[in-house]
């Protein structure tokens, strides 16, 4: 008689994990990241590992390209920036070897991250993933270098903007079926509103995928807009906490119920401030918000309310103020408590 042979394939689940630029600043961070991935793996998951470029990289690159053209092509910018996150991929996937681990670094490019040909701020329009599959399945960890892809029409290399690392994380970890996608960043996760400017502000346990949008929309920069919005229309969990400690952090997820008042987000341009109140009650209390501020010498006027947000502008010189002033009125109990 025949033996069959009975071939058990083990299907592990896959998180996709996004490192900030801050969490891979240097070669001790990029060390503590590896270790990280590390621990994941040793916890049974397939791990696919978004990295941003190393630090300012991307802020360097930029003033590079100013010192040698007045008015950069964006063909070109796109193929210098792209530049920064393959030094980081590389060096984590060099890391991780190092510590026993298979890993396998992809441009987006080589992870079949397919986009529109806008330069400087292409939309992903399909991912393809078959190298980072193949990868996967041979045991590897696969790093993909974030915030660029590849227009399939002309050939030519794309980035996300500014931010979009976070685009590429959600956007894989949708095409994947991705347990979670974790954005590890330099806060512990979602806060009532930016933590460098209000050091009391509430770290939310979750957040609504459409309150977080308002938030990103209005310039809370801890997720990029497009990586939201991806989320949201996809119901693709993400788990945003940090890259320095074992904070439980904040989920966006399906089942997250709207909050009355979730957060405060502002926005600095040369002119002028845009200070936002975002949650379900935040509109009705724009008249007694704008008269609060204005005895405060905040002049100040409204710019739009919606059913999710309030916005008012301030003078850029006074937003810090005006900020933690509206966050002490509207979650002050909350934080003391
Ligand atoms: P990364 O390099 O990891 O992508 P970012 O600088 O893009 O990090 O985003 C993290 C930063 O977002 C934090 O350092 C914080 O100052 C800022 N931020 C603004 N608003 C918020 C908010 N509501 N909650 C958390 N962080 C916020
Ligand atoms: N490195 C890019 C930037 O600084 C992308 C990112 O970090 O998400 O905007
Ligand atoms: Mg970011």
């Amino acid at each position: 008689m025949q033996s069959e042979t009975i071939q058990t394939v083990q299907i592990m689940p896959v998180v996709v994990q996004k490192y900030g630029g801050t969490s891979v600043a240097d070669p001790s961070r990029i060390k503590a990241v590896a270790d990280r991935v590390v621990h994941t793996r040793e916890a049974g998951k397939d791990l696919v590992v978004v990295v941003s470029a190393m630090g300012q990289t991307t802020n360097a690159l930029l003033d590079l390209a100013a010192e040698v053209s007045t008015a950069p092509h964006p063909r070109e910018l796109d193929m210098l920036l792209t530049a920064g996150e393959r030094i980081s991929m590389a060096l984590l996937s060099m890391a991780l070897n190092d510590r026993g681990i298979p890993a396998v670094s992809y441009t987006g490019s080589q992870a079949g991250i397919l986009t529109d040909s806008a330069h400087g701020g292409a939309k992903i329009t399909r991912i393809t993933a078959e190298r980072v599959r193949e990868s996967l399945d041979s045991g590897k960890v696969v790093i993909v270098a974030g915030f660029q892809g590849v227009d399939p029409t002309s050939r030519e290399i794309t980035t996300l903007g500014r931010g979009g690392s976070d685009t590429t994380a959600v956007a894989l970890a949708g095409t994947l079926g991705a347990e979670a996608c974790e954005i590890l960043t330099d806060v512990s996760g979602v806060y009532s509103a930016d933590p460098r400017v209000v050091p009391d502000a509430r770290l939310l346990a979750d957040v609504e995928y459409r309150q977080m949008l308002a938030l990103a929309e209005a310039g809370a920069g801890v997720l990029m807009p497009h990586s939201v919005e991806f989320a949201m229309e996809h119901s693709v969990p993400v788990h945003v906490r940090s890259s320095f400690t074992d904070d439980e952090g904040t989920w966006l997820r399906p089942d997250v119920a709207e909050r009355q008042f979730v957060g405060i987000a502002h926005r600095v341009g040369p002119d002028q401030a845009v200070i936002t109140v975002i949650g379900t009650e935040a509109h009705g209390t724009a008249t007694a918000e704008m008269v609060a501020l204005h005895e405060e010498g905040m002049v100040t006027a409204l710019v739009g309310s919606n059913e999710q947000s309030v916005s008012f502008s301030v003078d850029p010189e006074q937003i810090d103020d005006a900020v933690r002033f509206l966050h002490a009125r509207l979650f002050g109990m909350e934080t003391n408590s």
